[in-house]
């Protein structure tokens, strides 16, 4: 499967905002964002911002793709998917990111950041209502249990994570046993309890170009 393999502050740097990419190192000075608040390269700190218009509409669509860590086909996707379904299409379109099963494991602690979440999924490590699931993009369903599998409890980077986690909160939809290491769907997420800075009407129009 493709995946960005680049300098993720980067990308945190081109959307002038922090993005969570990196585990601890985002809440610490040595954060880019902290140092450079302004885009990467050699016009990095003259380039303006313009506020209407194709750009902001871009920077909308690649600073969530960023955020999930998601690239361009699978996010066009992801909106087509949208469309179809009832309702609001920008709203559809979060709430179809939110309930992918990297998000949620980063979101119960399990993980530091999505990427790294990921990276526990592909190598085994989840389990969804008791069985391996390798697929970072599932979408988690109302009532199932998301748990580290039993032999992995121990791994220091699991561990170090729920505990860093813990002061952090989770999601209303989300419930914790951090202690069995089990989380569990209550609900399913709706827009409101997706509290990142997101205008998804921009990507909305963007894409109705
Ligand atoms: Fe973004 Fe984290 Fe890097 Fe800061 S440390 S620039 S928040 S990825």
């Amino acid at each position: 499967m493709a995946r960005y393999t680049g300098p993720v502050c980067r990308l945190c740097r081109r959307e002038r905002m922090k993005l969570f990419l990196k585990g601890d190192r985002c809440f610490k000075e040595k954060c880019a964002i902290e140092r450079r608040a302004y885009p990467p390269g050699q016009h990095g700190q003259r380039r303006g911002r313009r506020s209407s218009g194709y750009g902001p509409q871009l920077r909308e669509k690649q600073k969530v793709k960023r955020i999930y860590g998601v690239l361009e086909k699978q996010f066009r996707n992801y909106f087509k998917d949208a469309e179809r379904q009832r309702g609001v299409t920008g709203d559809n379109l979060l709430v179809s990111l939110e309930r992918r099963l990297d998000n949620v494991v980063y979101n119960l602690g399990f993980a530091s950041s999505r990427s790294q979440a990921r990276q526990l999924i592909r190598h085994g490590h989840i389990q969804v209502d008791g069985a391996k699931t390798t697929i970072p993009s599932y979408q988690v369903k109302t009532g199932q249990q998301i748990q580290v599998k039993e032999g992995s409890r121990k791994n220091e980077f699991i561990r170090a994570s729920v505990e860093t986690a813990r002061g952090r909160g989770i999601p209303s939809w989300l419930e914790l046993d951090p202690d069995n290491f089990v989380g569990k769907v209550i609900a399913l997420p709706t827009r409101e309890d997706i509290k990142l800075p997101i205008e998804e009407q921009l990507i909305v129009e963007l894409y109705s170009r």
